[in-house]
């Protein structure tokens, strides 16, 4: 998920590599390191550390001493984004093989690690860190009988997952074999030196004639000169690409902002959220993080999500998926309450803590106090390693890549789908039945589709968009499963455009807030075409009686709808339970444009942080 820079020509790898990482860093990381091959030298010379590129550089002065290694002209250079195991001075790449010959750096996440492990560890081999990289090193040094293009070939034909990877070996001090299935890897190749690398970005300022790997691609690149060819080995030729963009373009991958951005990663972060955890066939999921056999899963008999802001309303989802999939009653409180009320937990209780960073202050608080009181506590966070991941002992992470907009988008879809997940395998020990359990898991397994089909109408939203831009207040209305969504629409609004926006159960506007509604208060109704939607058409009817213009977030093809809206977004159809996954990447696209227009600092909107570490 994070960043690679392999180096191979004339020039001081050390050197260049840092430079290259330190032009992914916007990428987010929590560790770096650098693997060298000094020429003549008996050993590669690796270097890790948790933390910044900056500490990596202080630790190369004292370990990097000698001119030899300063020298090196072939080198790999990591910036990790733990997936598997906390950002440790160990689990830091690059990895070693266990003789020591082979260094690798890897993006992305080794699926059947657990089992490639085991065989290994059978065979000898030794294992120094917790993550799914390193099995990778072991394997290539399993395979290797000369040839290091085929042994990476090889090992990597034993693979499930993702991965970009860079590999360097003592045995040919001028190459590097890089490879790549999902996470990806460009080549500069230059009159003295070939740079791979995950992005453009760390290449640009050495060439701007680029040929990036396909899925499936083997690269062998020796000074100057590459070769590419298939895992078994058929030659194939990828096009030059020149890249004319500047470098800040390149690091936002062409987006302007970097909400941008991770709003149109949906798709892929949703797919590495679910990669692996679903068992269609007996219609569950397996989240081994929870560390819970069928026997502790059904003996909860409460879950308790404690959560703050955007976190918070995926978890309003999750209690519907609690109650629906599993009969389990649940809860969601804001934590800073959680923490200084005096909350009832039982034996049974299981306290479930929702952060996206993992250091939110009052969520952590809340996983001490609800530990203190003996509840089977779990987080559900996106950075590994996290205070609250740490803590909670067990829980789930995301997968979903790290998040740099201060406003969090892909962190909720992805929290919404790993808590559907996680209601399934609770359902699956209670009354959820095979075929219920199935058609869930099923329907989980294409929401990366779902969400690439939003993304689909941006230029739709964007219409929408340049109509309400000017406007002072906005309401967002919904009803069930959409009530969250009503209010995730209204935070991300006010978030980065400013605007006073305000998010209501669509019926209890007319308690009170329908006072405010005229001809310029624009009503967003979150109504696509699922059970209670004709109850939310008579809420619309309400604001429009008052002449507020009403625009609805509508399913595809629904016909019923268009008379009772001044406007339509679009959203494509699906079960239920999954609609706030594209209305709320729908509302996200809104927010973002609306702000946009505005001209308003999308990425930094005042007065905001992205991990808020105080009460
Ligand atoms: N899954 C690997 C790890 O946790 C690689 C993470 C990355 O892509 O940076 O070490």
């Amino acid at each position: 998920m994070c960043g690679i820079v392999g180096y191979v020509g004339s020039g001081k790898a050390a050197g260049i590599i840092v430079s290259g990482l330190h032009r992914l860093e916007y990428r987010g990381y929590d560790s770096a390191g650098i693997a060298v091959y000094p020429q003549g030298a008996d050993h590669l010379q690796v270097v890790k550390t948790p933390g910044k590129i900056d500490d990596l550089e202080k630790l190369m002065l004292t370990e990097f001493q000698d001119p030899a290694v300063l020298n090196a002209t072939i080198g790999i250079g990591h910036t990790r984004w733990a997936t598997h195991g906390e950002p440790n001075q160990v689990n830091a790449h690059p990895h070693m093989s266990g003789q020591g010959n082979f260094a690798i750096v890897h993006n992305g996440i080794i699926e059947n690690y657990r089992d490639l492990k085991l065989k290994l560890e059978k065979k000898d081999h030794h294992f120094r860190s917790e993550t799914d990289s390193e099995v990778l090193a072991h394997l290539i040094e399993e395979c290797y009988e000369g040839d290091l293009r085929a042994a990476v070939a090889a090992a990597l034909e034993q693979v499930e997952g993702t991965y970009g990877i860079a590999v360097i070996c003592k045995e040919h001090p001028d190459m590097i074999v890089a490879a790549r299935k999902g996470s990806p890897i460009a080549i500069g190749v230059c009159d003295d030196a070939t740079i791979v690398a995950s992005d453009v970005s760390a290449i640009i300022n050495h060439t701007n004639k680029v040929i990036f790997l396909d899925d499936g691609d083997v690269l062998l690149a020796r000074k100057g000169d590459i070769d590419i060819t298939s895992l078994k080995n058929v030659p194939v030729s990828r096009e030059l690409t020149n890249i004319d963009w500047d470098l800040t373009q390149i690091e936002k991958g062409g987006y302007e902002h970097f909400m941008h951005k991770e709003i149109h990663e949906q798709p892929e972060a949703l797919a590495n959220a679910i990669r692996g955890r679903l068992v269609v066939e007996d219609g569950t999921s397996k989240l081994s993080g929870m560390q819970m056999d069928a026997y502790e899963l059904a003996r909860i008999d409460r879950v308790l999500i404690a959560a703050c802001g955007t976190s918070f309303y995926a978890g309003m989802v999750g209690k519907y998926y609690f109650e629906d999939f599993a009969d389990i009653p649940a809860e969601i409180q804001q934590a800073a309450e959680f923490r200084y009320r005096n909350p009832i937990i039982q034996r049974d209780t299981c306290m479930l803590a929702i952060s996206q960073s993992g250091e939110t202050a009052d969520t952590l608080a809340a996983v001490r106090e609800a530990k203190r009181k003996g509840a089977i506590v779990l987080g559900l966070c996106n950075v590994v390693g996290s205070t609250i991941a740490r803590e909670a002992g067990r829980g789930v992470y995301l997968h979903a890549g790290p998040e740099i907009g201060v406003a969090s988008t892909k962190a909720f879809t992805c929290q919404v789908a790993v808590l559907a997940m996680m209601a399934v395998a609770l359902g699956r020990t209670r009354r959820l039945s095979i075929q219920a359990g199935r058609q869930i898991a099923e329907s989980l397994q294409k929401v990366p589709e779902l969400a690439q089909k939003v993304l689909d109408q941006e230029k739709a939203i964007i219409t929408v968009a340049e109509k309400y831009a000017g406007v002072q207040d906005a309401f967002f209305i919904g009803r069930g499963y959409m009530y969250p969504c009503a209010m995730e629409g209204a935070l991300k609004l006010k978030e980065i455009s400013y605007i006073h926006a305000e998010g209501y159960h669509a019926a209890e506007l007319k308690h009170g807030p329908i006072a405010l509604l005229e001809e310029n208060v624009p009503v967003f109704a979150c109504c696509p075409d699922v059970p209670g939607k004709s109850k939310t058409i008579g809420n619309m009817q309400e604001c429009r009686a008052r002449k507020a213009p009403v625009i609805a977030f509508a399913t595809e093809g629904d016909e019923e709808i268009a008379p009772h809206c001044d406007d339509l977004i679009v959203i494509p159809r699906c079960p239920e339970f999954l609609a706030p996954i594209p209305v709320v990447i729908a509302e996200q696209l809104l927010a973002y444009h609306v702000a946009r227009l505005r001209g308003l600092p999308i990425d930094q909107p005042r007065n905001l942080a992205k991990s808020v570490t105080v009460e």
